[in-house]
């Protein structure tokens, strides 16, 4: 019998490996061999014993070959490179019904591998359903193409943010998503601003593209962004910090007709106040983006395979599925972007 290896989060800061027979994909199903595996906030949490969901078999940031295809799948043949949408949708509820997937009602269920729950991605193979994997161009960096998911769910946020050519956007917090935000604004025609503490952070704002750079650390962010667009405030606004003092100066700085988006969860979930006023007369629109849609991935796999972004600055290391534990030790450290396992 061949096996393969998956790795699994046992307890906190804990983890094992198990061997699951290698099958062959049936009609639908494709068989892939993984390339590269990026370690989201979900694996670390899990990883940290913050989210207790033992064992667990993470990975949900994945790109690699396909190794053999079922008799009824058209998309794809053995040798094509692809990204593998792992956090699925159900397809059955009201939501996957009417083109909304990112809001399904059991999104999360993932149960790629055999020896646990979990979206599997953190492995040497996966077994997936043709439905969820996209061809990328053969000359793709695969360690890239394990981005698609986290650029898939900005793209979500920045569809929700409207922006129009020459629109002023700010984006607060350059983690790897507020880095993204800042080069898919500027594709879509904007003056970008970005708000940040941190001056390596800034810096990175600058590579990605951004326009100007605040220091919210040094100078009011709500009172520059003011300054900047001629007391209107800006046309979008995205904030990434899951702080809620700075989602109250994202609805503050937003202009009229603007557009807020909490693209983070918060954590703690305190309330702000929100003048219904200012809402009232300024046409404001205050929303969140959570997930990305089928058509989100499809766009990111399309923008990484073309080489319209670029997460080369985003990839702070890459390192052995072997060496997992030092891996999610190097993730969870706060200067790092994004780490990619790859499997020997
Ligand atoms: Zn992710
Ligand atoms: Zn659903």
């Amino acid at each position: 019998m061949e096996t393969f290896k998956v790795a699994v989060l046992e307890e906190e800061r804990k983890i094992g490996y198990h061997e699951v027979e290698k099958k062959q994909p049936k009609d639908k199903q494709v068989l892939i061999k993984v390339d590269s595996c990026a370690i989201c906030t979900l694996e670390q949490r899990v990883y940290l014993g913050v989210m207790n969901r033992y064992p667990f078999a993470g990975g949900h940031e994945a790109a690699g070959v396909v190794e053999a295809v079922g008799k009824k799948v058209a998309g794809v043949k053995p040798g094509d490179k692809v990204a593998v949408r792992l956090l699925n949708s159900c397809g059955e509820c009201y939501y996957c019904r009417n083109g909304h997937e990112n809001q399904c009602v059991k999104s999360f269920i993932a149960e790629t591998q055999e020896c646990a729950m979990g979206p599997g991605g953190l492995s040497e193979y996966m077994m997936v359903s043709a439905d969820d994997v996209y061809k990328v161009a053969d000359d793709a960096d695969l360690s890239h193409i394990s981005i698609t998911e986290p650029l898939a769910c900005c793209v979500h946020s920045i569809e929700n943010g409207k922006i129009e050519l020459g629109n002023d956007v700010v984006v607060i917090g350059i983690g790897i998503m507020g880095a993204l935000h800042i080069q898919l604004a500027k594709l879509k025609g904007a003056r970008v601003i970005a708000c940040e503490l941190d001056e390596k952070r800034l810096e990175v704002a600058k590579k990605m593209g951004a326009d100007i750079l605040i220091n919210s650390g040094k100078v009011d962010a709500v009172e520059e962004v003011k300054k900047l667009t001629d007391g209107r405030g800006a046309d979008a606004v995205f904030c990434t910090v899951p702080v809620a003092a700075l989602a109250d100066q994202a609805v503050q700085m937003t202009g009229k007709l603007g557009r807020t988006v909490f693209y983070t969860s918060f954590h703690p979930d305190k309330p702000i106040e929100i003048s219904p006023n200012k809402v009232h007369s300024s046409e404001q629109v205050i929303t969140g983006t959570v997930n990305p849609s089928k058509k989100d991935f499809l766009a990111a796999t399309r923008l990484l395979s073309a080489k319209i972004v670029d997460v080369s600055e985003l990839i702070s290391d890459r390192m052995s599925l072997d060496d997992l534990e030092a891996a999610f030790e190097k993730a969870i450290l706060p200067d790092t972007y994004r780490i990619v396992v790859q499997p020997e």
